[in-house]
């Protein structure tokens, strides 16, 4: 309890899945939380479920592709709860699951702005009130997808979250000095409403769990404790890291 006291924190994607969780598990450990999404009635779900359990949160549905919204996400962390000290950029989609050639330039950007430039469009505007602050920390989901493993079909997918490390280690080096931490939190695949969207038929779940040593998918729940480490003042001296969080994907060949 209380990793997060006194902290303000933004949380994409949090209408569903890994956001939803760490959007309640930030909140009990004491972060005042601004949560993220298009679906405005599963953010007002979810901060009703955070003020049940005796925390804070306020909901800003939009589109994250929009730059007014990141803008927004900002204002309302340092308008109602007096600053920013966390940022958990976690909004995603899959896209088409299209082989490159069959891949259309209008899926493929559609993927790159939800899942890159809506980050690097969050990160510009959570910077400044972190720096404010003194300090921060910044956590981007990206994926094993296209790191340890070559998913065919998420060409878009797997280049945007490959995005995102880059971004993320460059903002490490540029503010690192001044306090702010970066770092990308690389989930193996996870039982959420996109895993399950991926993994849709016995045979592709089967496929799925077994890329894992540990045969089974992660609960959002699991993935939640990590973004909560790199959130934390646990994780004081980690930045600029892509850290896997995949069941052990990376080491599993058979
Ligand atoms: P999810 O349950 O489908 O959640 C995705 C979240 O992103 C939802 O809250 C969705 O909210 C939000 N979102 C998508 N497009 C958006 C947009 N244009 N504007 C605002 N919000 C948007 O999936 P999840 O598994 O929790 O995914 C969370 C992150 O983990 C994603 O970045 C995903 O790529 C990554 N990841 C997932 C897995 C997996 O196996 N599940 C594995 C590795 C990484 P609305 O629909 O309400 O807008």
């Amino acid at each position: 309890m209380n990793q997060l006291k006194d902290k303000v924190a933004i949380i994409t994607g949090a209408s569903s899945g890994i956001g939803y969780e760490a959007a309640k598990l930030f909140a009990k450990e004491g972060a005042k939380v601004v949560v993220g999404a298009r679906r405005k009635a599963e953010l007002d779900a979810l901060v009703a479920e955070i003020e049940r359990a005796g925390g804070q949160a306020m909901a800003v549905a939009g589109d994250i592709q929009d730059e007014a919204v990141a803008r927004h996400l900002v204002e309302v962390a340092v308008g109602t709860f007096g600053g920013l000290d966390i940022a958990f950029n976690n909004a995603g989609m899959t896209g088409d699951a299209n082989p490159v050639h069959e891949l259309s330039i209008a899926s493929w950007s559609e993927t790159l702005n939800t899942n890159l430039t809506a980050a690097f469009l969050g990160a510009k505007h959570q910077i400044p009130a972190m720096l404010t602050r003194g300090g921060g920390s910044l956590i981007f989901t990206s994926t094993f997808v296209g790191h340890t493993v070559g998913f065919p079909g998420m060409g878009a997918y797997a280049a945007s979250k490959a995005g995102l490390i880059g971004l993320s280690k460059v903002i490490a080096a540029e503010y690192g000095a001044q306090g702010i931490r970066s770092n990308a939190l690389l989930p193996g695949g996870t039982d959420t409403p996109m895993g399950r969207a991926v993994a849709n038929t016995p045979e592709s779940l089967a496929f799925v769990q077994g890329l894992h040593a540990l045969k089974r998918l992660a609960k959002p729940a699991e993935i939640a404790q990590s973004a909560l480490y790199l959130a934390s003042d646990a994780s004081s001296f980690v930045t600029g890291t892509a850290m896997l969080v995949d069941g052990g994907v990376s080491i599993t060949r058979t």
